[in-house]
């Protein structure tokens, strides 16, 4: 099926390739910057694959010819995913000390959290109600889709509907038990366990973690896919 090998590829995305999304994301918003959460709603790739080829999101901004967002009011929502992303990526409730961005793929500092929240541990209560409640502090644009007038769920599976998979999962894939906590190339995808495409909800009772290994070699077997 064209799909496996569509997969395939993307398992080898160059350097390029994400540069040129970054460019056409920024081009289609008309700025010469991006957020974050700005890119998520509309790139074809993970933030993760950008922190974890650039180090540092604004470096995948300059090297893409783009401006720096300006960092004076970064919304509570973006400060969430990112607490999203370095949890997602390093596989376990993270360490106030794993945000120092030498550390890994956090794009905020420390400090930028005890600035905001008072400390890490008020952060990630404040991240766990955010999670649960899918409040954010500032509207989001929307997307416009084909599916407007129907009830079903989105196919997509937003980025605050996958940390709360990946963590009621423990970061761990349901098929083979691979985990990022035990070996940081682990790369975890929230997969539909009744397909979309056969009537299954985006929700969260039908959403488990899978790694983007068994989640290939499910659609091998299936038709189903993120
Ligand atoms: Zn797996």
């Amino acid at each position: 099926m064209s799909e496996f090998r569509v997969r395939l590829r993307k398992r080898n995305i160059t350097e390029e390739e994400l540069l040129a999304d970054l460019k056409r994301v920024a081009s289609e918003l008309s700025k010469d910057t991006l957020t974050v959460v700005e890119y998520t709603e509309r790139g074809n790739f993970g933030a993760n694959t950008f922190l974890r080829r650039f180090k540092q999101w604004n470096l995948a901004l300059q090297m893409a010819g783009l401006n720096a967002p300006n960092r004076q009011h970064v919304p509570d929502a973006e400060l969430f995913e990112n607490i999203a992303n370095v949890w997602t990526s390093v596989g376990h409730q993270p360490f106030g000390r794993e945000l120092d961005k030498a550390h890994g793929v956090s794009e905020f500092s420390l400090g930028t959290y005890e600035k905001r929240f008072g400390s890490w541990n008020k952060a990630l209560l404040a991240f766990e109600s955010f999670i649960q409640t899918g409040k954010f502090s500032e509207p989001r644009p929307k997307l416009a889709g084909p599916s407007q007038s129907s009830k079903r769920t989105d196919r997509k599976i937003n980025w605050r509907l996958r940390a709360q998979v990946l963590i009621r999962d423990n970061c761990i894939c349901q098929m083979c038990g691979a985990s990022p906590a035990k070996d940081p190339s682990v790369n975890l995808h929230a997969d539909h366990i009744k397909p979309w495409s056969k009537g299954g909800e985006t929700v969260l009772e039908n959403l488990r973690t899978l790694c983007i290994k068994c989640n290939i070699g499910k659609s091998d077997l299936h038709d189903e896919n993120n």
